[in-house]
């Protein structure tokens, strides 16, 4: 098959192929990275971009500022050379000024910003698989959410069964094996209640999950709603092994989110076929023809009376599953849909509680007070999925006169897009929403200008995951192709989880302006000195050497502590910031341009105040160095959390300490300290040995920043 083109060889199945129908038998010819899918993923692997939206606004920014420094180093060279300086004097100065404009440190700080939020999501059990997430996260508008496991338990337990035209009740929590099945509180006698009893079976049977026990806690293998089934079944002394062993499996329709139920073929012991079938009540009252009645014979359906107990279950906030069985011709051996289209006898109803998650409900809370709509998707009854958004209120945020807080997939269906763009709006809840209308609701609420978070967790969610601005996949209940196609996987399919990556985005986010708001007055500063050198026709008082040491070491160790910062008070009592909002706005640029002018202030005033007092040009240098990173050291101090969390420590408030700054200081202490006096960095970057009064002196010129600080933090604190 070699020689074949890759388009020809009809006779082979590619990894990543997806039977939805038949079988087949085939020999394994390459796995992994062998395979053809494999060979494209390694390609893509060797080529993943790390741009976001963010680092793509710095580069432009960066570019700009490139232009304006180059024109400006031009403009000193002809300056220099138009009074009759010697060239090099002017060109050091030109490469000075270049030198000090760019923020060399400026990528490495995105960079370990992205990082630390990529990690800090993981360890809140949110897995980044795409960069750009990280920052999309923390200006999420919308989150729309499934129900059944990601806001619900998942632990499911039936509650109710309705069958013979009786409603039972079903004792017990959770998944535990003790609990009674009650008639009107008398134990029943199956004998005497045949439709229950078959409504049981059925969900033995129609049944691909298993329940284990763990360490004396009963755990399901498999579905939570199945597994829920079987518990039911074991409460009336009902046991799965011995069923499934009188009534032999021989064909499956597995359950698909699209037709909502799932059907099994029997062999009985004298060779009878029976098909069992369970699902949503819409999807199985259609199909029946009859009711399997208390006592016997078969009574014409009466599907209103079912609807009408169906919704009563799910009003409760009860999870509603239809069981029926039909009887099919002895020799059949394989099941079509088509055998179950008509001609069901209907057994009965189980309903089962799925309750909230508590953490849930608290992060949905969270969500709102930060302007984050939270809406509810799910392929549940409307009924069901409304009581359950009750109980978590999510309605809050929605106009409570609206028409239509719930929207079901049908009323969907029937709406143009221009209707649905409106209505999205005021729903908070989708029910018995097939998969592909999830890709409509993002597009209408893209539309509507909003950053969509979607969860997903099946081959058929991909689409709409890929469309949302953040696709959230589920780790554990997830198919493959949903978690490939998503930006986010959660490892614990849990709500709160989804809460807390947005946390953690939006705190990436401010602590990286943080550090672009402490970084750039550094180069602001160095500019400026060098710019005024030229304008009074002064030696130069940084020489370009000193300033790269100035950008890449010492604010590189002061600036990535801000990379660290804990997540701020407040993070998520903010509405989501606009995605088109400019990186530096009106308050910031006011800080930068203040803290440049103090830097350049002190810097350029020691430099001019020790060559007029001593005329050595080296010390000069070496103390406005000095002096700047003095100056840094006090700004750190004020924006950073290091002094706030170590107040709090000293007055017994248990919080954690930060201790990024610190380290950073120490750092660059310890660097300073060498650049001034180890000989050997004295030749290398021009420096000479201070005294300790001079080193002192350098300490004091930086303190007054905090002053400025003071002054800026009473217009707008830097978050
Ligand atoms: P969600 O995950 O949003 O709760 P599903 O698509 O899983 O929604 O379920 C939709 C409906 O399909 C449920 O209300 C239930 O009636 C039915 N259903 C769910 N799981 C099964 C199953 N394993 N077998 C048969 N029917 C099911
Ligand atoms: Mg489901």
């Amino acid at each position: 098959t070699a020689e074949v083109p890759l388009a020809d060889r009809t006779n082979m199945a590619f990894a990543g192929t997806i039977a939805i129908a038949g079988q087949g038998r085939g020999l394994v010819t390459a796995i992994g990275e062998d395979t053809e899918t494999g060979k494209i993923s390694k390609l893509m692997a060797q080529q993943v971009s790390l741009t976001t939206p963010l680092a793509r606004k710095l580069e432009r920014f960066s570019w700009q500022l490139l232009y304006v420094i180059l024109s400006l180093a031009a403009l000193i060279l002809a300056i220099g050379l138009g009074q009759g300086k010697p060239l090099s004097e002017t060109f050091q100065t030109a490469v000075a000024l270049a030198v000090s404009g760019i923020p060399e440190e400026l990528p490495s700080l995105v960079t370990i910003a992205l990082a630390i939020g990529v990690s800090r999501m993981a360890a809140r059990h949110a897995i980044i698989r795409k960069l750009p997430a990280v920052e999309t996260l923390g200006n999420a508008t919308v989150i729309c959410s499934d129900k059944t496991g990601t806001l619900t338990e998942n632990q499911m337990t039936v509650e109710r069964i309705y069958a013979g035209g009786q409603d039972y009740a079903v004792s017990g929590t959770g998944y535990g094996l003790e609990g009674k099945i009650r008639y009107q509180a008398q134990p029943v006698d199956l004998e005497k209640a045949p439709a229950l009893r078959n409504c049981l079976i059925c969900g033995l049977l129609c049944n691909d999950s298993a329940l284990t026990v763990e360490a004396g806690q009963v755990k399901v293998e498999g579905d939570p709603t199945e597994g829920a089934l079987i518990v039911a079944a074991r409460k009336a002394g009902m046991e799965a092994e011995y069923w499934e062993k009188a009534q032999l499996r021989m064909d499956i329709i597995p359950f698909e989110s699209e037709q909502r139920y799932m059907a099994t073929l029997h062999k009985g012991e004298q060779a009878e076929r029976t098909v069992y079938v369970k699902g949503a009540t819409e999807a199985i009252l259609r199909r029946c023809r009859s009711i399997q009645g208390d006592p016997g014979d078969p009574a014409a359906v009466d599907i209103a009376a079912i609807e009408k107990m169906a919704d009563d279950f799910a009003q409760g906030g009860l999870r509603v599953l239809a069981f029926a069985k039909k009887q099919v011709a002895a020799q059949t051996e394989t099941l079509e849909p088509e055998a179950i289209e008509s001609g069901l006898v209907f057994l009965g109803l189980q309903g089962m509680i799925d309750p909230p998650r508590q953490e849930a409900i608290r992060s949905v809370r969270i969500c709102q007070a930060a302007g984050i709509q939270v809406k509810m998707v799910t392929g549940d009854h409307v009924e069901t999925a409304s009581a359950i958004a009750q109980m978590m209120h999510l309605n809050q945020l929605v106009d409570q006169q609206a028409a239509a807080p719930v929207l079901s997939g049908q009323m969907i269906a029937q709406m143009d897009d221009e209707a649905l763009q409106n209505a999205v709006e005021s729903s908070a809840v989708f029910a018995r929403v097939a998969p592909e209308q999830k890709l409509r609701l993002i597009e209408a609420l893209q539309a509507n200008g909003h950053v969509v978070a979607m969860t997903g967790d099946g081959v058929n969610d991909a689409p709409a995951l890929k469309q949302a601005d953040i696709g959230i996949a589920m780790g554990m209940a997830g198919t493959e192709v949903a978690q490939e196609a998503a930006d986010i996987v959660l490892t614990d399919d849990n709500f709160a989880s989804i809460e807390a990556a947005v946390e953690e985005g939006r705190t990436v986010y401010l602590n990286l302006k943080k550090a672009i708001a402490f970084v750039l007055p550094v180069n602001g500063g160095e500019s400026l000195t060098i710019l005024a050198s030229v304008l009074l026709g002064t030696a130069l008082p940084i020489l370009p050497l000193q300033i790269l040491w100035l950008n890449m070491v010492s604010s590189s160790a002061l600036s990535i502590p801000l990379a660290f910062e804990p997540q701020p008070q407040g993070v998520m009592q903010s509405p989501p910031r606009p995605p088109n909002q400019p990186l530096l706005s009106g308050s910031i640029l006011w800080r930068i341009g203040l803290i440049s002018l103090f830097n350049w202030a002190v810097t350029f005033g020691i430099f001019e105040g020790v060559v007029s007092r001593t005329g050595e040009v080296a010390l000069a240098r070496t103390m406005a160095v000095q002096t700047l990173v003095a100056a840094e050291i006090f700004y750190l101090l004020c924006i950073s959390r290091f002094i706030p969390t170590l107040v709090a420590r000293v007055k017994q408030q248990r919080q954690p300490l930060v201790y990024a700054p610190a380290i950073g200081i120490a750092c660059v202490l310890l660097l300073q300290i060498l650049f001034s006096q180890l000989p050997l960095l004295n030749r290398l970057f021009s420096t000479v040995p201070l005294s300790w009064e001079q080193g002192l002196v350098c300490l004091g010129a930086g303190l007054p920043v905090i002053l400025i600080e003071w002054i800026l933090k009473r217009q707008k604190p830097l978050q």
